[in-house]
């Protein structure tokens, strides 16, 4: 163990996690990646994890892919970074082109980012902007929901819930906003369209998670919920903003959440982040409808950041959404997503203190008994899986490329990581919407 120790030293002698308490940082065995292969992680002694977070819901085809590893070598030769802001780059052009032809957004417009929460901010402020060019005065509020999680900059904190990741700490930093209950209760849409009825003349925008609230532990939303809210948004001329940094690529089993959507439930303003480079490079983009492009016209944005629209991340994510397709990715989504709900079903909600199983395309939320979802991930990992808890519950988001086999190791070592004491009976335990279009 003393190469493992060491490094685990070395890092925490320097280095400084985010939501991590750093006092306890050793104690939660952390593991000091060297190298990965395919869906492994190969820690600095040589030992082997499997990654079933997905490096936090960033990687959808696994590690080192040889067609994305290549599309990063090759922009190196042509050139790594040149400025978005008044200039163009071509893999740039290229890769806004080949979005334009899938994002459920009409006439979209790209404005490129680093960061999920840099995504939303953009969007945050378009919205803003936007009125404020229309010359119209007082739509300077914002709509989001209970368990909402948009981010960690103080914009996009400010629509996460109130009683979220550091919520409670920067409350005199956030703005407020109107809130709509979180999609653990079932009159949520309703709740939200009134309000964007009753607040209509100060709302800027609403802000949304298409079908899975993910930092709330993979709260889930019925896919027709949407229909009435964007019917109340789209009356009152409010703008609607979808968040699918998490959702996005593939994970819910379409290529983007929205297109399970009701065909009436288009964003003005779409985020994108996280798996945007299969789980490469930091990129987010903020997608903006023609309506809002538009009203910008003869103004620029006051906005930009200095890595937005980075050549090397722009290459792999360009050649990742071309492979997503070559490799028919969305199919085997469909297929594991059965598969792990069907083995959670049978193994793991039986087990004492298994209280909700939420499944959705390749994300996934198991609630265990209270004060144990920390531990039976430490265990989880000691047997060579990757998971992490939100809370008490412990979070399954493995790549997309995930096979039968990884899915039956992950639900195995999760099932033995919580205990193998029979419980509550299976039914009712497990809530899995269907994944695809037809979904
Ligand atoms: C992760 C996440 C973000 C923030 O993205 P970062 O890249 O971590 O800043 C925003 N919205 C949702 C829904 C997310 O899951």
């Amino acid at each position: 163990m003393w190469a493992q120790r060491k490094w685990t030293q070395r890092d925490a002698a320097v280095v400084w996690h985010g939501f991590t308490d750093m006092t306890a940082y050793l104690d939660h065995c952390p593991v000091v990646v060297e190298r990965a292969e395919g869906h492994d992680l190969i820690d600095t002694e040589g030992r082997r994890y499997l990654d079933a977070i997905s490096s936090v819901w960033l990687n959808t085809m696994g590690h080192r892919v040889p067609e994305l590893d290549e599309a990063v070598r090759d922009q190196l030769d042509r050139v790594a970074h040149s400025t978005m802001l008044g200039n163009g780059n071509r893999v740039v052009v290229e890769l806004a082109e080949a979005l334009a032809e899938v994002v459920p957004v009409a006439g979209p417009h790209f404005l490129f980012a680093s960061d999920g929460a840099s995504a939303v901010e953009q969007a945050l402020k378009l919205a803003f902007q936007f009125w404020a060019l229309q010359g119209v005065r007082g739509r300077t509020s914002y709509l989001a929901f209970g368990g909402a999680y948009h981010g960690d900059t103080v914009g996009a904190m400010s629509l996460g819930a109130d009683d979220g990741f550091g919520a409670a700490l920067f409350d005199p930093l956030r703005f407020p906003v109107v809130r709509a209950p979180g999609y653990d209760d079932p009159s949520c849409f309703d709740v939200a369209a009134r309000l964007v009825d009753t607040n209509a003349g100060r709302l800027a925008a609403v802000v949304v998670e298409p079908l899975v609230q993910g930092a709330a532990g993979m709260q889930l939303a019925p896919a027709d919920g949407y229909d009435a809210l964007a019917d109340a948004c789209r009356a009152a001329g409010v703008l609607l903003i979808h968040d699918e940094v998490a959702v996005g690529f593939g994970r819910t089993g379409t290529l983007f959440a929205t297109e399970q959507l009701g065909r009436r439930v288009r964003p003005d303003l779409l985020c994108l982040g996280k798996g945007l480079t299969g789980g490469y490079l930091p990129m987010a983009v903020t997608v903006a409808s023609a309506r809002v492009f538009e009203g910008f016209a003869g103004t620029p944005f006051a906005h930009g950041h200095s890595y937005g629209g980075n050549a090397l991340a722009a290459a792999v994510a360009l050649r990742h959404l071309r492979l997503l397709g070559e490799r028919d990715v969305l199919t085997n989504v469909a297929a594991r997503s059965a598969q792990l709900s069907a083995r959670l079903a049978e193994r793991v909600a039986p087990l004492a203190g298994v209280g909700g199983i939420r499944v959705k395309g390749l994300m996934c939320g198991v609630d265990v008994a209270a004060g144990t979802g920390r531990a039976t991930c430490d265990r989880a990992v000691a047997a060579g899986v990757l998971l992490r808890p939100i809370g008490d519950t412990v979070i399954v988001v493995p790549p997309l490329t995930i096979t039968a086999t990884e899915i039956e190791r992950i639900v195995d070592v999760l099932a033995a990581a919580i205990g193998d004491r029979p419980g509550r009976p299976v039914q009712s335990a497990i809530t899995d919407h269907p994944s695809g279009p037809e979904g």
